[in-house]
C-alpha cells in the first residue's frame, strides 16, 4: 500500500483565535501543523504519496506543501467545490485513488504504527479496517461491537438505551480501505459521511469490516480545550511514546476480588459491581500514565456452562460501562474460558482441557505482550490471590497482593508478592510513584 488520503477541508471555526484564516489542518502542535505531522508519519512508514482533499482556504495548504518534495513524498490535491461530507469527498476523487489506501482526518493528531495497521488489514483480507479504541466518554460516543474474530457486527450511534450493556469501543477516524468497497457510489456526487451514512450501510450488508483495536495516540483537535490537551501531551513526549512501535509497561489487573466484588463465579451482569468507589479513578490514573490497564482473568464459568461467550462479553461490557461513566477505560480484557475439572451439568467439553492461558500459566500475559508491545520488565501484576502472584513470578513481572476479596488466603501456591497493599488504590498509588525497580 502506497497512498494516504487526508481529509483536509476543515474550517476550524471553534479554533478561530488560533487559526485566523488558516484551515484547521494547519493548526500547529509543537511548531508543526497537524497536516505536516501526518505527512511525516506517512513518510516514516514508507508511503509514497499523499492525496490531500482540500476545501476551505486551500491555497494555504498547497502553498506550504507544494508537490511534497521537501518531505520526499508525492503530494497531490483535489479541491472540493461542493461540501460533500467525508465519504463524498473521497468518492469525488475517484480517479486519483489507489486500489487500497489509508484515510486520515486532517484535524487529528496521530501517532499510529501504520505498517502494523496495514498488515492487519492484509492478513484478514478485509474490505475495510477501522482503527478502534476505548475512550473516556463512551456514554456520549458512537460505539462499535465486534464478533469474537474481530469483525464489526454492529454500530450503536449515541444516544444509547438504558440497561443495555455496550462495549467501550469507538471509531477513532483512521481507516484502511479497498477502493472497491466504494464502487456503488462511483460517479454519484453523493453527499455522505463515512461514520454516519456509509459504514452503517456496509455493516448491515455484512461486508468484511475489521475492527483493529489500538490504544495508540489519535485525537481530534477540534476545540481549544482539546488543543491544550494535545499540546501538553506533545510537550511531555506522550504522543511520541503512544505508538505500538514503542514498548510500554502494563499494569495487569485481576478481575474478581481486585477490580469487582468477589462473587463466586459471576455468570450474569447483575452480579458485577465495582469493588469500591475508588476503582474508576484508579484506572483513570493508569490511563493518564505511561502504563496500559489490562485485565487478566480466569473465567471457567464458560467451560462450566454457567454462561456463554456472548453472555461473558455482556458482563465485560457492563464493567467497561461502569468505568466509562467515570472517565476510565481498560485497554483490554483477556480471559481464560477453560478448565480441567469435568462433570458439571451443561459443561462445554471442547473447553475442558489443560490450556496455557489459565493463570498461573502465562499465556494471557504473553499474548498481551505481543499484541500491545509491552515491556514486561517494567510491568506489574495486581491481584488478590496466590495464583496471581505465581502468574507474575512465572512471567518475570513484579507482583502486588491486595487484601480485598479473598485477600491472598487461597494458599494454592507458596510464593511471595513484591508488595502487599490493602486495595487497588494503594497499589496504583505505589506503582505510579515508585520509579525504582524493586
Ligand atoms: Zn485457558
Amino acid at each position: 500500500m502506497k497512498q494516504v488520503v487526508i481529509l483536509a477541508g476543515g474550517m476550524g471555526s471553534r479554533l478561530k483565535e488560533m487559526l485566523g484564516d488558516l484551515p484547521k489542518p494547519m493548526l500547529k502542535i509543537g511548531g508543526k501543523s497537524l497536516l505536516e505531522h501526518q505527512v511525516i508519519l506517512a513518510k516514516k512508514y514508507g508511503f509514497k504519496k499523499i492525496l490531500l482533499l482540500t476545501s476551505f482556504n486551500s491555497h494555504y495548504i498547497t502553498n506550504f506543501f507544494g508537490d511534497g518534495s521537501r518531505w520526499d513524498i508525492l503530494i497531490e490535491y483535489q479541491r472540493e467545490t461542493l461540501p460533500l461530507g467525508t465519504a463524498g469527498a473521497v468518492i469525488d476523487a475517484w480517479d486519483m485513488l489507489d486500489k487500497q489506501f489509508i484515510v486520515m482526518y486532517g484535524d487529528t493528531m496521530v501517532n499510529v504504527d501504520l505498517n502494523r495497521l496495514v498488515a492487519a488489514h492484509a492478513d484478514r483480507q478485509a474490505d475495510l479496517t477501522l482503527l478502534l479504541h476505548p475512550n473516556d466518554h463512551p456514554y456520549d460516543s458512537d460505539l462499535v461491537e465486534l464478533d469474537s474474530s474481530g469483525w464489526i457486527k454492529a454500530l450503536y450511534p449515541y444516544p444509547h438505551l438504558d440497561g443495555v450493556w455496550l462495549p467501550n469501543l469507538t471509531n477513532a477516524a483512521l481507516y484502511v480501505m479497498n477502493k472497491d468497497i466504494l464502487l456503488p457510489w462511483k460517479n454519484t456526487k453523493i453527499k455522505a459521511d463515512f461514520a454516519k451514512n456509509i459504514f452503517p450501510l456496509l455493516v448491515s450488508q455484512r461486508r468484511k469490516i475489521y475492527g483493529y483495536k489500538s490504544p495508540e495516540y489519535i485525537k481530534d483537535v477540534g476545540t481549544p480545550k482539546r488543543y491544550k490537551e494535545v499540546t501538553h501531551a506533545y510537550n511531555v513526549g506522550r504522543i511520541a511514546r503512544d505508538s505500538f512501535s514503542v514498548p510500554k509497561p502494563a499494569v495487569f489487573i485481576d478481575r474478581d476480588g481486585t477490580l469487582v466484588d468477589e462473587v463466586n463465579l459471576i455468570s450474569h451482569p447483575e452480579q458485577l459491581r465495582l469493588i469500591d468507589n475508588h476503582v474508576a479513578s484508579d484506572i483513570r490514573r493508569i490511563n493518564n500514565s505511561d502504563y496500559y490497564a489490562i485485565v487478566i482473568t480466569n473465567q471457567p464459568v464458560v467451560s462450566r456452562g454457567d454462561c456463554t461467550f456472548e453472555e461473558l462479553k455482556v458482563i465485560h461490557n457492563k464493567l467497561e460501562t461502569l468505568l466509562g461513566q467515570e472517565g476510565a477505560y481498560l485497554d483490554h480484557i483477556y480471559f481464560c474460558p477453560h478448565h480441567t475439572d469435568k462433570g458439571f451439568l451443561g459443561e462445554v467439553p471442547e473447553l475442558k482441557f489443560n490450556c496455557d492461558c489459565r493463570k498461573p500459566n502465562i499465556g494471557m500475559i504473553l499474548l498481551a505482550a505481543r499484541e500491545f508491545n509491552i515491556d514486561l520488565s517494567k510491568s506489574w501484576m495486581v491481584g488478590n490471590s496466590s495464583v496471581d502472584i505465581e502468574t507474575a513470578r512465572r512471567a518475570g513481572i513484579k507482583a502486588i497482593l491486595v487484601k480485598t476479596g479473598h485477600g491472598g488466603k487461597d494458599a494454592r501456591y507458596i510464593c511471595q508478592a513484591d508488595k502487599e497493599f490493602s486495595s487497588l488504590s494503594e497499589s496504583v498509588e505505589f506503582i505510579l510513584t515508585c520509579h525504582e525497580p524493586i
